[in-house]
């Protein structure tokens, strides 16, 4: 045991895998939305298809998907048989370029209406950060606007109000300490759906504004669907002050179209973050735009916006990716998803009447999310206030009980992926009818 470094702290044999992780991962978790209360013993040993399973062997069938990648379910094969064929010839280099990333950017290019170029890196919080940096390159200007309720990354200038108590919104919410003042004082945060404040906010700082970034439609907070005049009002601003215009499509990008909320809506922005789906679940994110903007990264020896990162373009996420993108594009995903949502957002929606329960059932095709609380359907985050997040938390945690799985904190959407299955979606409704009475009584 010496010689392989293990020393007195570690766990006595017995001890359970999660109790062993609290000990040396503070939290026993490596990422802050992963510390679920009442689930600090679940340990995931196996993952595939609509399922995963824990240590003792339970099984859940997954509508949390890790906060979106696995469109098409869990260990995809064609996704797995992409990945082992590469590492077969190449790994990482980390110079010049690989063929697979000239095609993945091709590709990127093809489908993406705003992508003229495109860099990639190995999360989505790398894309904004650099979407950010390069809008200010770009223009010469301080500040940005971010919306209350959209998450864009961890990184300082976006790390405030995505989830506002009330008496926090409409006014700087960091979500982290350890953040400069100026920083957050950069960042201008304004409602969504609310084109009258865009118009006010350009009115006063238009000459300031680098860039404006949003989640074409926060799911960040569930789902806030975007009014057409209201991103139709930030383009036309952006235009017309000479600000960039970014949309965050690391989570509509792909899930909902291969083009992106960008083809759904017609409006296209000057940049575009992308990440989560387009490898299945392997790490990548992605940033394209427009050739002037994109070509000012330092990619190009000598230029302002210094860009880099030692794995951006790793063979194996790359390889991940283009399998994804391809049977995307091959095999009816989208068709499968949008009806399987349908029918989730249908079922869900006579369950709560039945059991006598004001909630709204929201979503867009293979996103879904149930908000305790009484028409219309939320456009802005204040509506969101009204949610009951206690009968939200309350029955997502019961619901492991009866073999699924949600992730039981406030606002969280939940996702279908390619491989659920009708009989997924019927034990779905089963157990939320189910939970919901125990929550209830
Ligand atoms: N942008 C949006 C819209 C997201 O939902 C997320 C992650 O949830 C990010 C950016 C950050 O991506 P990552 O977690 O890969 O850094």
């Amino acid at each position: 045991d010496e010689e392989l470094g293990v020393n007195s702290r570690s766990a006595p044999s017995g001890t359970s895998l999660a109790e062993r992780a609290r000990r040396v991962i503070p939290g026993g978790v490596n990422s802050g939305q992963r510390s679920i209360p009442g689930l600090t013993d679940l340990v995931i040993t196996r993952a595939s298809g609509s399922r995963f399973w824990d240590a003792d062997g339970r099984e859940y069938t997954d509508y949390h998907a890790a906060f979106g990648p696995p469109l098409l379910g869990h260990n995809d094969p064609d996704v797995n048989a992409a990945v082992a064929a590469v590492g077969q010839r190449l790994d990482l280099c980390g110079v010049a370029v690989t063929d697979g990333e000239v095609e993945l950017a091709e590709t990127l290019a093809g489908l993406i209406p705003s992508i003229d170029k495109v860099l990639l890196t190995s999360t989505g919080s790398e894309a904004t950060f650099h979407a950010l940096r390069v809008s200010r390159a770009a223009t010469g200007r301080r500040l940005v606007v971010k919306f209350q309720g959209c998450y864009h990354g961890w990184h300082d200038s976006v790390s405030l109000n995505v989830i506002s108590a009330p008496d926090r919104v409409g006014v700087p919410d960091p979500i982290s300490t350890g953040i400069l003042p100026e920083v957050l004082d950069a960042t201008l945060v304004l409602r969504f759906n609310d084109v009258a404040a865009v118009r006010a906010a350009f009115a006063e700082h238009g000459a300031d504004i680098a860039a404006v970034i949003v989640e074409p439609v926060p799911h960040n907070v569930g789902c806030l669907l975007p009014d057409q005049e209201f991103l139709a009002a930030l383009r036309d601003e952006c235009t017309r002050a000479g600000s960039v215009l970014i949309f965050d499509e690391v989570i509509t990008g792909f899930r909902h179209d291969l083009g992106g909320w960008q083809r759904i809506s017609g409006i296209t922005p000057d940049l575009t973050t992308l990440g989560k789906a387009i490898a299945n679940g392997y790490p990548i994110g992605a940033l394209g735009g427009r050739a002037d903007l994109m070509d000012l990264f330092s990619t190009h020896p000598g230029a302002p916006a210094f860009f880099a990162g030692t794995y951006n373009g790793h063979p194996a996420v790359v390889a991940a990716a283009l399998a994804t993108l391809t049977k995307l594009r091959d095999e009816p995903v989208h068709e499968h998803v949008y009806r399987l949502g349908d029918r989730v957002r249908a079922g869900l929606t006579e369950v709560f009447a039945d059991l006598g329960v004001d909630a709204v059932v929201t979503g867009y095709g293979s996103v879904f999310v149930s908000y305790f609380m009484s028409g219309p359907v939320p456009r802005t985050y204040d509506d969101l206030l009204r949610n009951d997040a206690g009968m939200f938390i309350g029955y997502r945690r019961r619901l492991p009980e009866h073999g699924i799985f949600e992730l039981p904190l406030n606002l969280k959407r939940s996702h279908i992926s390619y491989a659920h299955t009708d009989a997924d979606v019927d034990r779905l409704l089963e157990a939320t009818r189910a939970a919901v009475a125990d929550t209830l009584a």
